[in-house]
């Protein structure tokens, strides 16, 4: 099952704001919107959106700190957004980690050109590069990360998009233990809540689609106390 990629807009501006969220609905991404950037925050870590399109003039503070934070703990890719046109800010944005940069006004057409190439650039869930074309492979479970296919011995299994996400992250890195800390702030960001619980729950979900058994799982085990540990990718 594909899920619809949402997009999060950062942006006080309300014309610029429902333009953007009118194209990318028409388009069939799930759009988000926060006005200030203390919203953008919580939006941002509650809903880990694919995409953040980013204003650079916040009414609650600089679009460039916004940046710099997130980038602390997210590589998600993030098109910024601005009516100004100095080229200094623009390569701060960019060194602080920005995918793109995009000037008011736009168009529809090269606002969805520069979505799809951020998307089509975006590191989120290609943590080794040899990993980026290839399916993930163990026993009868198949990942295509590109496709955003789980099959298990040729069906397909439904999950969530944080569902998705978790699985992803395991099986990019399949035969290394995650740390419970490491999976939250990847998948949450750093403001996640610490307790376990909410991972407990998802990883719970997940286990009950693809164990036979989910308390003697065969592809992603508990390691007590430090995290979880995803069975080796036979191809690896
Ligand atoms: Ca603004």
């Amino acid at each position: 099952m594909s899920y619809k990629l949402s997009v999060l807009i950062i942006e006080d501006e309300k014309n610029i704001s429902s333009f953007i969220c009118t194209t990318l609905t028409n388009q069939g991404y799930k759009v988000l919107k926060a006005a200030t950037g203390k919203e953008g925050l919580s939006l941002l870590t509650s809903q880990c959106p694919d995409i953040l399109l980013l204003d650079l003039g916040l009414p609650d503070m600089d679009g460039i700190c916004l940046l710099k934070e997130v980038r602390t703990w997210s590589e998600l890719p993030i098109l910024v957004i601005s009516a100004r046109i100095q080229e200094n800010e623009k390569v701060q944005a960019l060194d602080m980690g920005a995918d793109d940069y995009i000037t008011k006004p736009f168009g529809t057409k090269e606002l969805l050109a520069r979505i799809r190439t951020a998307i089509r650039h975006s590191k989120r869930l290609n943590f080794d590069p040899k990993f980026v074309q290839k399916p993930y492979h163990a026993l009868d479970l198949t990942i295509d990360f590109e496709k955003r296919r789980v099959l298990l011995k040729e069906k397909e299994i439904h999950l969530t998009a944080v569902e998705f996400k978790l699985v992803s992250l395991l099986a990019q890195q399949s035969g290394k233990v995650l740390t419970y800390d490491y999976i939250i702030t990847q998948i949450w960001g750093p403001y996640a809540d610490k307790n376990n619980r909410i991972l407990r729950v998802n990883m719970a979900n997940i286990r009950r689609k693809l164990e036979v058994n989910p308390a003697e799982p065969v592809y992603i085990f508990t390691e007590i106390g430090i995290g979880y540990r995803m069975i080796e990718d036979k191809l690896s």
